[in-house]
């Protein structure tokens, strides 16, 4: 089932305090937007970002791989604007986030797609405990009854068609797009909230949203990558970004540097960000021959982009000759220079397969990589 986020993020807040608006304000680092995208990645597979066109360039360094809207004069315009990009597009579930609320986890995210098997919307709240007061003139003027009442957050997931067409018939201006689903006669579901997804709304939240995050600790990603590429005529190999020679050569698309691209897979895996041909598609002939630091600097400029750095790395060569020993020292500092980090979290080694299989026959070399990406 294809699901889409809408993340929002075209507002002009200044509530928050500071230079630019809120989502644009730095959070342990990074953009509070850049957080909020980074929440839905592993569980959708589109992410529309409505930003201000001001806002596109930096948009363009935090949303990689994302689709740009304008927004529009209100939320539900900036709101309907997404929904009229994907539509059309086989889009079944979509999830509508404020990209003001950073710290959304993968739990409240699974619930709500979760309820979305039985209902047409749901969103996450959390119930209010605080006695509520009516006041008038500083006096309290009565009390309200809390049992019924709840604090909405998002994302609020819909099914695609229906939040479309409820979209195209709201007329008016929504609090949220559970009013807009709700004024269509949509059932939406109430699912757990957390008291961490919350919105950045003052600069205080600013703090409170830091010291959640440093609770949460490390984040820690290990990713794995694979590749073989066969022999052909020719005079060396290109292995790790060095070329050694032997009588061989080996065959693929591009500069077909096995090593590379194993590690390059191991990047994008940790990163749940596919592999190679997801990002250079060999049908894609600007690809054709292409030099393999291309793709590791990509991977590696992502991992940077998502606030991740290289713990280490670790690349396995499989073959009976070339011997690697005399070159490895040469293809750690080339991979290290590529991706921008010290030798010492690069490692190069080979072994041999000990006569057996494809490999151990000479018909091609294999590569394993690993890769630890840590984000703190
Ligand atoms: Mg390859």
């Amino acid at each position: 089932m294809t699901t889409a986020a809408v993340i929002v993020a075209a507002g002009r807040g200044s509530r928050a305090g500071g230079e630019v608006p809120k989502q644009w304000q730095m959070l342990a680092g990074r953009p509070v937007l850049a957080h909020a995208i980074d929440a839905f990645r592993a569980q959708t597979d589109r992410i529309v970002v409505v930003i201000h066109p001001a806002d596109r360039a930096r948009a363009e360094a935090v949303a990689a791989g994302c689709d740009l809207v304008p927004g529009g004069a209100t939320r539900d315009a900036s709101v309907r604007n997404a929904l009229e990009a994907l539509a059309g597009a086989g889009v079944e579930r979509v999830l509508i986030h404020d990209g003001a609320r950073p710290l959304v986890s993968p739990a409240v995210i699974g619930r709500v797609l979760a309820a979305l098997e039985t209902y047409s919307g749901a969103a996450p709240a959390l119930p209010v405990t605080d006695a509520l007061w009516r006041g008038a003139e500083g006096l309290v003027a009565g009390t309200q009854d809390r049992s019924a009442l709840w604090r909405a957050q998002t994302p609020q997931g819909f099914r695609f068609a229906d939040i479309l067409a409820a979209h195209r018939a709201y007329q008016g201006v929504a609090a949220d797009d559970v009013e807009v689903a709700r004024a269509a006669g949509l059932d939406v579901a109430i699912v757990e909230g957390e008291e961490a997804n919350l919105k950045l709304t003052f600069p205080g939240d600013f703090a409170r949203a830091e010291a959640i995050l440093k609770g949460r600790g490390m984040d820690v990603r290990l990713g794995n990558g694979y590749d073989v590429h066969a022999f052909t005529d020719g005079d060396g190999v290109w292995l790790c970004g060095v070329k050694v020679p032997h009588g061989r050569a080996l065959l693929g698309h591009s500069d077909a540097d096995v090593g590379m691209h194993a590690l390059t897979d191991a990047i994008y895996g940790a990163l749940a960000e596919g592999d190679i041909g997801r990002h250079f598609p060999p049908s894609d002939p600007q690809w054709k021959g292409a030099a393999s630091h291309i793709f590791l600097r990509h991977a590696a400029d992502l991992m940077r982009a998502r606030g991740y750095h290289l713990a280490n790395c670790d690349v396995t060569l499989v073959c009976e000759r070339p011997k690697i020993g005399p070159h490895a020292a040469a293809m750690q500092a080339t991979l290290a220079e590529i991706m921008g980090v010290e030798p010492g979290r690069v490692s190069v080694k080979a072994t041999t397969s000990e006569r057996l299989g494809f490999t151990g026959r000479e018909e091609g070399i294999a590569a394993l990589a690993t890769a630890c990406l840590v984000r703190s």
